[in-house]
């Protein structure tokens, strides 16, 4: 105090909003902000060059519903018609050896796209930089966050599902997972034709886990992703261990006997001569255990931080919904953010209400998917979808529309209510 004033410069006026995360839900959090003209920074512990070389994070395909977000947030930098796809395939192989698959298409109303992240995210933060967006490069850390809530009037944790998430407590007996149901391999490949029209094709191998096949586009140009989903002490769970870094031609060639042996709809388009990862960093293993967490917590001097993305709900990547589900949350929040300038709990509860009934059925569809043994409903959709195509289409379809999909499955009742609808049953 110097005459009973304050000295200017320990003022601290607390401004705008305080971002920690670079990821899908960060950016789309910050760029919403920044179209609506309030304040907001955005911390990262990478810049954008280390997340553009580093080792590859997913293999994200965004839903349509996200690109029209993107679109209205001015970053839809990858016109749909070139990088765009446009239906699911499905191949289901048979729950005995020699068994009859089934093989059926699924219809988009508009067209999804993969960008590979290290090109899509600092894309964005470019776009947020460019346009004079506050862009910090630090790393936060759980000490941090008394001095962020007085620097900004509300938090928002955006960083992942790894250090600051554990902030948020996860919901007790809300995952019906003790363990990660799936162990993941995912890489990206050269070698593997597209198919005509561009398509994401999803294979499922009774007992030993799924294959999703994603067009992707890469710093390499268009590549394709093949994410394995694989059933612990199942037959492919070999890749989930397997180390590219030891031996790459025996990796690839590992790769390949697992494709032929339960992802035929997927291998009979590989050209064995070029077939191979694109590249030691194109790859990822590990695994999910499905988690939502507290929606916010309260800081130092009565401010809150909300929790975003990942960092709020973890899902297993099977359905491709996480990234989208967070863009949605981000929307949401921004729009809670414009309605509402006072950041108090009720602020916070309002926020999450916004975007509980997506989050919770992308949680819930996502579990139904990887259960095992399969729900006897789940079972009789997938029949129902290879005998009608407008059944086909409307579940490939609500991969945008997650709570109109857990209207269909929630439990056998409403999934036999729904076929009823369309005549069977
Ligand atoms: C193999 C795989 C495939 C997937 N496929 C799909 C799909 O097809 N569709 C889909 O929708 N979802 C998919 N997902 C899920 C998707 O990747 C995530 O849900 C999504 O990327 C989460 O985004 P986020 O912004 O919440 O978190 P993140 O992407 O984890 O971003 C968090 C950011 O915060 C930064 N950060 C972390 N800690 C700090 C800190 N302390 N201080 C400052 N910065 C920090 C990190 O560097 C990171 O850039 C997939 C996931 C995997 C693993």
């Amino acid at each position: 105090m110097v005459n009973g004033r304050i000295p200017r410069e320990t003022v601290r006026v607390a401004e705008g909003i305080g971002i920690i995360g670079a990821g899908v839900a960060g950016l789309h959090l910050g760029l919403y902000l920044q179209l609506h003209g309030v304040p907001a920074t955005i911390y990262s512990d990478k810049t954008p060059g280390q997340l553009a070389a580093g080792r590859m994070l997913n293999t994200v395909a965004h839903h349509n519903t996200t690109v029209t977000r993107e679109q209205a947030l001015g970053v839809d930098h990858w016109d749909l018609r070139e990088y765009g796809y446009f239906c699911h395939h499905h191949y289901i192989g048979g729950p005995e050896p020699g068994a009859a698959p089934l093989r059926f298409p699924g219809d988009f109303e508009a067209p999804s796209r993969g960008i590979d992240y290290r090109v899509y995210l600092p894309r964005l933060i470019d776009d947020y930089t460019g346009r004079g967006g506050d862009f910090r490069v630090r790393g936060v850390g759980p000490g941090d966050l008394a001095q962020l809530a007085r620097d900004h009037e509300l938090i928002v944790v955006a960083a992942g599902k790894s250090g600051l998430a554990s902030l948020f407590p996860p919901l007790a007996g809300r995952t019906p997972y003790e363990k990660p149901p799936r162990r993941l391999c995912g890489g990206l490949y050269r070698g593997i034709a597209y198919s005509e029209p561009k398509r994401v094709t999803m294979s499922i191998a009774p007992g030993h886990g799924e294959l999703l096949e994603i067009p992707m586009f890469s710093k390499d140009g268009f590549v394709t992703a093949l994410l394995f989903e694989n059933v612990p002490g199942g037959d492919t769970e070999v890749l989930a261990d397997a180390k590219y870094d030891e031996d790459p031609k025996a990796f690839e060639d590992l790769v390949l006997a697992k494709l032929r042996a339960h992802h035929p709809a997927v291998s009979e388009r590989v050209d064995p001569a070029s077939f191979g990862l694109t590249g030691p960093d194109d790859l990822i293993q590990g695994a999910i255990l499905p988690t939502i967490r507290e929606n916010y917590i309260r800081l130092a001097d009565g401010r809150y931080a909300i929790a975003l993305g990942d960092a709020h709900n973890v899902v297993d990547p099977v359905i491709g919904q996480g990234a989208n589900s967070a863009s949605y949350s981000a929307w949401e929040l921004g729009a809670a953010i414009i309605e509402d300038p006072d950041f108090d709990e009720r602020f916070c509860r309002k926020a999450a209400a916004r975007r509980a009934d997506r989050v919770n059925a992308i949680f819930d569809w996502t579990n139904l998917m990887i259960g095992l043994p399969p729900a006897p409903h789940l079972l009789e959709l997938l029949g129902a979808m290879s005998a009608s195509r407008q059944i086909a289409d409307e579940f490939t379809n609500n991969f945008n529309y997650p709570e109109r999909q857990w209207d269909i499955l929630a439990t056998p009742e409403r999934t036999r209510s729904f076929l009823g609808r369309h005549g069977l049953g």
